[in-house]
């Protein structure tokens, strides 16, 4: 595979196998002679179609008979909301932890479903770069409905890469920027959500996976289609489900599976990390600003030393066919997000280049 190499945070690079094999079945989806996009949900192809995603998807993920797998409207920012009025009561304490943007958003949501929201601890700034207060510190409710946190913060680059752990709350993630990334112990978690732009499929679309006892739970003025029961009893069909998107996602479960499944993607993924981080660490040109302990494998933020260079660089990285670099606007600098649909050429690339320009501009 060639440049064009895409580092876009999301919507992301899809693997080009899987864009070859739609636009292949794009204007006839298995002979029918019209697109997946213009049949019926119902349509026993189509449903048939859709339960071999969530199989395979089951597969992948390893994820027990006692979880329910659905697929959802509204991407990872619509969870923000499921998640407190499916699992929470209005009066409920519900505990968060803050280790960046993304947490950040979900907090604010969560205050308008719930009486309150505890932020047991976060991010910290430490000598060694942003880190994560170490868990001991974190001040958990007795009596949290939940314990939400986000093991890969997207924007910042910062990462928890240990499963935390609750007395008593039943543990709710936000994994849209690292689901199937690696292997996961899926048993250890009430709630995993993840919006699909990032590892899975086109944006709007989110997965969350409920594991059963805490169905039956919702506020009573839940929007019907964010309902974890309903759309469990429907099989995620309670109404119009974004068809390309499950199809789409379909196909990626597939292209996974062909490269060996999610320990194969781990084993793939932390080369791509370890090669880009270690090249960053090697050079005084490039700065990663996150403590390599929390260091995210998927989003890699960094700043040149001169950030009146930061324009320069983008645009020859673009000339090169190497895209979607600038950093987030929040945090200014680069951002090169290197998902499963990244090959190890496209880092190699990303690397020879930033070389390049660091020799001739130092
Ligand atoms: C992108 C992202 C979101 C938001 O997803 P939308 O589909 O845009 O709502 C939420 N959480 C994390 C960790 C993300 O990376």
């Amino acid at each position: 595979m060639t440049a064009p190499y895409n580092f876009s945070a999301g919507p992301a690079m899809l693997p080009r196998a899987v864009l070859e094999r739609a636009q292949e079945e794009l204007r006839s989806w298995r002979g029918s002679g019209i697109s997946v996009m213009e049949i019926s949900h119902r349509d026993p192809a189509f449903v048939q179609m859709a339960q071999k995603a969530e199989q395979d998807l089951r597969a992948l993920m390893a994820i027990p008979e006692n979880y329910q797998v659905l697929f959802m409207h509204g991407g990872g920012r619509g969870q923000f909301t499921a998640v407190p009025q499916n699992i929470a009561a209005a009066n409920d304490t519900v505990d968060y932890l803050d280790t960046g943007v993304w947490s950040e958003f979900a907090i604010r949501e969560a205050g308008k479903f719930v009486a309150k929201v505890n932020v047991v601890g976060g991010a910290i700034d430490t000598a060694k770069g942003r880190a994560i207060a170490p868990t001991e510190t974190w001040a958990l409710s007795p009596n949290a409905a939940y314990f939400h946190y986000c093991p890969n913060e997207t924007v910042d680059g910062v990462a928890l890469h240990q499963i935390p752990q609750h007395p008593s709350a039943p543990l709710v993630a936000d994994m849209s920027s690292s689901i199937l990334s690696e292997p996961l112990a899926v048993e250890k978690f009430g709630v995993l959500y993840a919006g699909a732009q990032k590892n899975i499929g086109p944006s709007g679309f989110a997965i969350a996976i409920v594991r059963d006892d805490l169905l039956g739970r919702a506020q009573a003025n839940t929007s019907t289609i964010m309902d974890y029961t309903v759309q469990a009893k429907e099989r995620s069909m309670y109404n119009t489900p974004n068809t390309w998107a499950w199809y789409l996602s379909g196909l990626v479960f597939e292209w996974l599976q062909e490269q060996g499944g999610v320990a194969a993607m781990g084993q793939k993924n932390q080369r791509k990390a370890d090669l880009l981080y270690n090249y960053i660490d090697s050079s005084d040109y490039y700065r990663n600003p996150v403590h390599p302990d929390y260091r995210s494998k998927m989003n890699v933020p960094f700043l040149l030393a001169d950030a009146t260079r930061d324009d320069a660089f983008l645009a020859a990285a673009e000339q090169q066919g190497l895209l979607g670099l600038k950093g987030h606007r929040f945090v200014g600098g680069m951002r090169a997000s290197i998902y499963n649909a990244m090959p190890l050429e496209g880092v190699v690339a990303l690397v020879d280049f930033m070389r390049e320009f660091e020799q001739k501009h130092t």
